[in-house]
């Protein structure tokens, strides 16, 4: 008995402090997220919409930034890192594919490949069709993925530089992480999309709990972000292309799951809710 309390002590004493995020927002409706990792004080911004507000962040944490990873060139994205790269000579990760769109790119990184925040390792998850060359990172030990622009809790991306079978198989990526694995966005959009999805998909009680969970985290001004892999996979109409009842509700029966992806996001394109 005794050897078996010695035995959790130790495994207790090994095991790695857990990541810490804090998650703001900056300009409009941009999510702005610091991931710390306590056991080396390393901290990385996710994206850098805006620069005050990233170092805002920064002097109400108390962590030093070292690293910012990209997700893809939009300016709501990036239009921070030459002011912080200045300022705390952090490293710059970007995508490969787009890295020449983002000024003060560092490292370049593309599928499989990992990045580093201190002791926190991340692997790259290509995720193309809102830019050609967006990319998510996966940290597979905290269970905690960087989606950027791709997935949104109960919506996803416009399909901007890419087709909307990429833009599928890149949310199909996405919906292969565990279900509790918890993922952070770009945008608070998820009231909206809500609005949107309850159209397509009335009668998905897993939607319906959702948006009664939201509609109470908004009235008390709470974010709706983090998310989890499960959640979406039951509510967000746009994980669930390749399901046969949503298919036949779209009049779309047999069709392939990119057709009815497609179906879905024009529709959402021009919805006024
Ligand atoms: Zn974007
Ligand atoms: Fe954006």
């Amino acid at each position: 008995m005794a050897g078996i309390v010695l035995l959790v002590r130790i495994q207790r004493s090994v095991r790695p402090m857990p990541a810490k995020i804090h998650q703001f927002m900056c300009l409009q409706d941009n999510f702005g997220v610091l991931l710390h990792d306590e056991t080396s004080g390393a901290t990385a911004a996710i994206d850098a919409p805006e620069a005050a507000a990233v170092a805002r962040a920064l002097a109400e944490t108390g962590w030093r930034l070292t690293d910012i990873l990209v997700t893809h060139h939009h300016s709501d994205h990036t239009a921070g890192i030459p002011e912080l790269k200045q300022r705390y000579g952090c490293r710059v990760v970007a995508p490969r594919g787009e890295a020449a769109r983002i000024d003060g790119a560092d490292d370049t990184v593309g599928e499989g490949e990992s990045v580093t925040v201190g002791t926190l390792s991340a692997r790259v998850i290509e995720t193309p069709g809102h830019t050609a060359g967006h990319i998510s990172y996966w940290f597979e030990a905290e269970k905690l993925a960087f989606v950027g622009d791709t997935l949104f809790s109960i919506g996803c991306g416009r399909v901007i530089e890419g087709t909307p079978e990429m833009m599928w198989n890149s949310l199909a990526k996405l919906r292969a992480l565990p279900d509790d694995a918890r993922f952070y966005c770009g945008h608070e959009y998820t009231a909206s999309n809500i609005a949107f999805a309850l159209t397509v998909d009335p009668d998905n009680a897993a939607l319906k709990e959702r948006a009664a969970e939201v509609a109470a985290l908004r009235a008390e001004g709470k974010p709706t972000l983090p998310s989890t892999i499960g959640v979406e996979k039951a509510a967000n109409p746009f994980l669930r292309a390749d399901d046969p009842a949503l298919a036949a509700r779209l009049g779309l029966a047999g069709r392939p799951a990119a057709e009815v992806f497609a179906r879905i996001r024009g529709a959402k394109d021009t919805f006024r809710g």
